[in-house]
């Protein structure tokens, strides 16, 4: 058992950046320790029938879990504690498995490219209806759930907001309502606005997926997914999911995934003031075609994740002038920069999409995605802007 993340005696609501914090503690008691342990057992003393006991075998849950999933829900806003899984793709996997055959998935054109891979085996295997559309379009989006769910036809609304690569901010909140109307499940991968950027739940999302991976756990050190959701029911079957299909995490990786979720407001507050400042900086570089991140006034998601969004999150999209070659010269230039795939870590890091054949044919060949990490911003631009220069 471990202590609520709001203790009774607090004079009012506890910020986020508090709840990272004080969540899935254990009880303060005298002589108990602060931090849950992290304990290695496959399995629990049990007898009888049905078995007596909370926990019984670790594929099911382990107490090392229960934190991570407490704190995660808490910070969602969600009474029910999350789900955590091994990976953010088994996660959106638990979500797409409730599609029925023959259903429907409607989703961003440019959301992470293993999930519309995912998406396009169900479409392959189980007859679900795939329909790719532009977030930005709010009105194309609701016609596509108007047509999708046409005859009756049950599905789910996927999205992504901001999307990966692109950074295309959805107007969720009346998505959500759109598709709710018409009798689709709605979720939200909030991988990249954070808990402390966004909680889809309150507008009424089923549920919401994190790559645990990238921000929560924040030091590029596990892979690790999780799914929050307030309805019962739905909980159920994805727990049902995961326990079936043996989708589970490692107790150390969730041990380091809390561990990590503590300084999460630090890390989210330091890197996204300097994703700001670089993308000011970027826009009017000489050697740069164009940058997005929505904290430029003139970038078509600015308005939306002004009205929505706590932040404008991490993640930069960088095309220099001069295309791809361009774009693969500045990778091989940079000195602090880590060229990697992934996201959300200390450490900034950055490469061209398009090098994965997987990757999405709308997005540009020459788009950089920059996740912005918590070094020194002005070390971090002193490395961008000698890489730059030197493309000549
Ligand atoms: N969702 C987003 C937005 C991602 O960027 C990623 C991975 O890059 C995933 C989900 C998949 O997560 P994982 O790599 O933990 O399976």
């Amino acid at each position: 058992m471990t202590s609520p993340a709001l203790p009774d005696h607090s004079p009012r609501p506890l910020a986020p950046s508090t709840v990272a914090v004080t969540a899935g503690r254990p009880p303060r008691v005298p002589g108990g320790p602060v931090n849950p342990p992290l304990v290695l057992s496959s399995t629990y003393v049990s007898q009888g029938e049905p078995p007596a006991g909370d926990l019984l075998y670790a594929r099911m849950g382990t107490e090392t879990w229960s934190p991570f999933e407490e704190a995660l829900a808490a910070l969602e806003g969600a009474t029910l504690p999350g789900l955590v899984l091994g990976s953010g793709l088994a996660a959106i996997a638990a979500v797409f498995a409730q599609v029925p055959d023959d259903g429907a998935i409607v989703l961003p054109r440019h959301t992470y490219q293993a999930a519309l891979g995912l998406a396009d085996e169900l479409a392959a295997r189980h007859g679900v209806r795939v329909v790719r559309v532009d977030v930005e379009d709010t009105d194309a989006v609701v016609a596509a759930l108007d047509e999708a769910s046409a005859g009756g036809v049950r599905g789910l609304l996927w999205l992504e907001s901001p999307t990966n690569p692109m950074l295309e901010v959805a107007d969720v909140p009346v998505l959500v309502e759109a598709a709710r109307a018409r009798g689709f499940l709605t979720a939200v991968d909030n991988t990249f606005a954070t808990p402390l950027g966004q909680n889809p739940l309150a507008w009424g999302a089923d549920a919401v997926v994190h790559s645990v991976t990238k921000y929560l756990a924040g030091h590029s050190d596990v892979v690790l997914g999780a799914v929050v959701t307030d309805d019962p029911e739905l909980r159920a079957a994805l727990h049902s999911y995961r326990t079936q299909h043996g989708a589970i995490a490692g107790p150390s990786e969730v041990w380091l995934a809390l561990r990590g979720l503590r300084t999460l407001a630090l890390r989210v507050e330091r890197s996204q003031a300097t994703a700001a400042l670089l993308a000011e900086r970027l826009a009017t570089h000489p050697a740069v075609a164009q940058v997005r991140h929505p904290s430029l006034p003139d970038d078509p998601g600015h308005a939306r994740a002004t009205r929505l969004m706590r932040g404008y999150g991490s993640i930069l999209g960088l095309r220099p002038a001069g295309g791809r070659e361009a774009a693969d010269a500045l990778v091989a230039a940079v000195r602090l920069w880590v060229p990697a795939t992934s996201l959300g870590g200390v450490e900034s890091s950055l490469e061209r999409r398009r090098r994965f054949a997987t990757e999405s044919p709308t997005v540009p060949e020459d788009l950089l995605r920059l996740s912005v990490g918590i070094e020194d911003p002005e070390d971090l631009w002193a490395d961008l802007d000698q890489a730059l220069r030197s493309l000549g």
